[in-house]
């Protein structure tokens, strides 16, 4: 397992200290497994000031789609020959077809009544709970024998500055024969990793993270959690991956209890620093990609600069795709420590 660091050092003279030479220093890593690459530069305190979310809530309610007075009559229905009752219903979640699909099968699901949840409120309950719906909904593509149920995938967009457009909870759900950019890449270089090492290479990762210690969160049932060694969010990426299991409909409930755990774990600590939002990515396998394991990446997202609306995405992420990290994981790894151990299994 090779960790990559490419130390770098700038030279300026500093304004603040009568123009006296100041060096900063900064790394470039690359992922172990893809050579995507992340810098880790940029440093400042991660304390964000959150906005008035209460407020958000309340103006944006009025017209929300999801809330339980219109999710029944203004959201789509699958056709008969998918979901013969339209819509999946669990108590007070719903899931259905997207009016904007990004895939062959696309859905969304409604996390629940409540038109806004604050990121510490999300229970392990209400988000374990959404997972099984969403998994309801890859089974009975499983069972019709859907083309286009290869891939099953589960992305979550938590609040605006993570590119969601709507307050009230909620995930994408899709199913595909088509691999989205990075997960295409994951799985060519781990059917790579295992013809030229023989074996899988994210069991590999768990065992380099477990043993060096300095990233390793925890291991909930058979949850592993660290932090991502070169991560794409501003604020570091928190990574589980599920011992044995390749693809999401390999999850069995007790699966899902632990990642919701674990997620919950990692808001709880982001929170304290001031994030209110984030990404959440399912990474899975398809059937015959027996070299890959079902992985999760959290990124919390923040806005660079909340009073002119700045995204924390800017030219370097988006059209060179490279990381920024403005703390090194190794440092986000001892905050977020504390709440995963003690927590060595749910079992
Ligand atoms: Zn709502």
């Amino acid at each position: 397992m090779k960790f990559t660091i490419i130390p770098k050092e700038t030279v300026l003279l500093n304004p603040l200290q009568e123009m006296q030479r100041r060096t900063v220093t900064s790394e470039i890593r690359f992922d172990p497994l893809t050579g995507r690459s992340s810098r880790i530069c940029h440093f400042m305190k991660l304390q964000w000031q959150k906005p008035d979310l209460a407020d958000l809530a309340e103006k944006t309610a009025p017209f929300c789609p999801f809330c339980p007075d219109r999710v029944m009559e203004i959201t789509p229905c699958f056709p008969p020959e998918i979901l013969p009752e339209g819509r999946l219903v669990d108590a007070d979640r719903v899931l259905f077809p997207n009016l904007a699909p990004y895939e062959a099968l696309s859905a969304v699901a409604v996390m629940g009544a409540a038109h806004h949840i604050p990121m510490t409120a999300l229970t392990p309950g209400t988000i374990a709970a959404t997972l099984e719906l969403c998994l309801t909904f890859f089974r009975l593509l499983e069972r019709i024998h859907h083309p286009e149920s290869v891939y099953h995938l589960v992305n979550w967009n938590y609040m605006p500055p993570s590119g969601s457009s709507i307050v009230h909870p909620h995930l994408q759900v899709f199913a595909g024969n088509t691999a989205p950019q990075l997960l295409r890449e994951e799985i060519a270089a781990a059917r790579a990793y295992r013809q030229t090492r023989g074996t899988v290479y994210w069991d590999d990762l768990v065992a380099a993270e477990r043993a060096e210690g300095s990233r390793y969160l925890g291991k909930i049932g058979r949850t592993e959690w660290f932090c991502a060694f070169a991560p794409m969010g501003v604020a570091g990426d928190v990574v589980a991956v599920v011992e044995g299991v390749g693809r999401t409909l390999e999850l069995t409930g007790r699966d899902l209890a632990d990642l919701a755990l674990g997620l919950t774990h990692a808001m709880a600590v982001y929170d304290e620093m001031g994030i209110f939002s984030f990404n959440m990515n399912f990474f899975s396998g398809a059937a015959e990609d027996e070299d890959f394991r079902f992985h999760l990446v959290f990124s919390p997202r923040t806005y660079f600069n909340q009073a002119i609306g700045t995204p924390d995405v800017g030219a370097l992420q988006h059209l060179y795709r490279e990381g920024i990290c403005m703390t090194f994981p190794e440092a986000l790894a001892r905050q977020l420590r504390p709440r995963f151990t003690g927590i060595s299994a749910t079992a």
